[in-house]
């Protein structure tokens, strides 16, 4: 919109740090939408300081700035130009309510914008987060060949938001003010220990200061509808007015940090792709196929049948699963003081694995190690059953997948990588085969596609472009402003 300010460098400055596969080239847009504004509200005084936006766009990092005139962009005025509606459920709340049309204007706008300029990525803050959403459902619903990349919100020194209306703001009111950035950090804070907020309280303290509060709510940040706090990511939005001058700010409240599920077939690419991610984004990784694999190495070592559950159950209470991260990222894993992290991988391991891993005692003892791994969060693991069973409240679940065929390919290029050769391709995928069967078909945990889980099929995809797909739907579900690792 213009006047630019801190907020708006981070976007320049973030769009500068993008790896793009063309030629990097920033532009920044200045336009003042006259849709995006209300009939009684500020289009005709808001700031505007083209001048001052040149230099700072161009100290941030801008290749060039384009600040076209409403005629350029609305030819012929208001009536003459087609307008899209943003979807009411997520127009209808917070900002919406009390600016109605708002959102068409801003959907309007963006999407004429994006059709003149066609850029790869277009950035944006998440200081506006209901813009955001819809933003992002504007770019699915139309096809519009645009990935987002946000960036947090900005706060000035005494913690408030960076915005184009502090302007307004006189000493005192800013003072006032202050109270919101301060009493929602306060309640993120808390919600970490008693994992629930008091709304109620929370109005008074900010009425108490002299603000004018327009909306104060819990909600799911990706749905925007009322939410149950507890485990699950929410956000705490408000809308307030000091003097004339409305403001808006928000906070994440999460009791931990983000998990990421991916489950899939064996030889999807899984192992790889995760540690990867898991670099990239520096969550911990867990490997839950290994610890499967390690409990089969313990049942083989010590001569039990495969076949002979008791056994198996009384063997299992005698288990140390140990995992630990090598420099490298790789899982090291010990099985009562032995590191078997190579010996698992063995074709013998494998035959055998989804046997031993469709036992109910082996799955309860594993399943709760990993369910204690992640009880703080900032994990990524893979298995089976990770979204489905291990952590269905994870915040973005990954279902990868890939045929049959190009499965048995790439565990042989694994096998032979790691010095296990000698079953021919055939063997391989038949093996494949029986594994999948075996695992979609046990009675406790099979192998399924979580409901609320994104499919990746990666048949013909290289492993960095399956960690991209993997990187950018976790941008989708995980705020920045949560997760600023990227
Ligand atoms: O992923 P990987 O091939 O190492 O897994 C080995 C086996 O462990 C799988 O075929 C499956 O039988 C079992 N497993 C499981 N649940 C998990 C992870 C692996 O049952 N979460």
């Amino acid at each position: 919109m213009g006047a630019l300010h801190e907020g708006h460098c981070a976007l320049i400055k973030a769009a500068r740090r993008l790896e793009l596969q063309n030629p990097l080239k920033v532009l920044t847009s200045v336009f003042v939408n006259p849709l995006q504004f209300g009939p009684s509200e500020d289009f005709d005084k808001y700031p505007r300081s083209l001048n001052k936006d040149c230099e700072l766009a161009k100290i941030s990092g801008a290749n060039a700035i384009w600040a076209p005139s409403v005629e350029d962009i609305f030819p012929g005025g208001n009536a003459k130009n087609f307008k899209i509606l943003a979807p009411p459920n997520l127009q209808n709340r917070l900002c919406g309510i009390n600016r109605p049309g708002h959102f068409d204007g801003v959907v309007t706008v963006v999407a004429r914008l994006l059709s003149l300029v066609r850029p790869e990525v277009l950035v944006l803050g998440e200081k506006d987060w209901q813009q955001l959403v819809i933003l992002r459902q504007l770019l699915t619903d139309l096809a519009i060949p645009v990935r987002i990349q946000a960036v947090p919100t900005q706060r000035d020194h005494d913690d408030i938001a960076w915005s184009s209306r502090n302007t307004y703001l006189s000493p005192n009111q800013r003072k006032d003010y202050q109270e919101v950035p301060k009493l929602l950090k306060q309640t993120g804070v808390l919600y970490k220990i008693k994992k629930n907020i008091d709304l109620p309280q929370l109005r008074y303290e900010l009425q108490a200061k002299g603000l004018e509060v327009e909306y104060l709510e819990a909600i799911d940040p990706y749905t925007l509808e009322p939410t149950k706090l507890g485990n699950k990511l929410c956000l705490l939005a408000t809308a307030v007015r000091s003097g004339k001058t409305r403001l808006i700010d928000h906070i994440f409240l999460m009791t931990r940090k983000p998990i990421v599920a991916i489950d899939g077939p064996a030889g999807a690419g899984k192992s790889t792709v995760t540690k990867n991610v898991a670099k990239r984004l520096g969550l911990i990784y867990l490997d839950t196929g290994a610890m499967y694999r390690g409990v089969t190495w313990m049942i083989q070592q010590n001569n039990i049948d495969p076949h002979n559950e008791s056994e198996i159950k009384k063997a299992i209470k005698e288990l140390r699963l140990e995992l630990s991260i090598t420099p490298s990222g790789d899982q090291k894993v010990m099985v009562n003081g032995s590191d078997v992290t190579n010996a698992i991988r063995t074709q013998d391991i494998s035959k055998i694995v989804s046997t031993i891993s469709s036992y109910h005692c082996v799955r309860e003892a594993l399943t709760n190690q990993q369910k204690q791994m992640g009880e703080n969060g900032g994990l990524i693991a893979e298995g089976r059953d990770i979204g489905s069973i291990v952590f269905p409240k994870a915040e973005l679940k990954v279902f990868l997948t890939a045929s049959v065929e190009e499965r048995a390919k790439r565990r042989a290029q694994d096998i032979e990588a790691r010095g296990f050769g000698g079953e021919s391709l055939d063997t391989i995928r038949m093996q494949i085969e029986e594994r999948d069967r075996l695992d979609r078909t046990r009675e406790i945990s099979p192998l399924v596609k979580a409901e609320d889980a994104i499919e990746i099929v990666t048949d013909g995809m290289t492993i960095k472009e399956v960690e991209d797909s993997i990187i950018e739907v976790f941008q989708a579900k995980v705020p920045q402003e949560v997760w600023p690792s990227l």
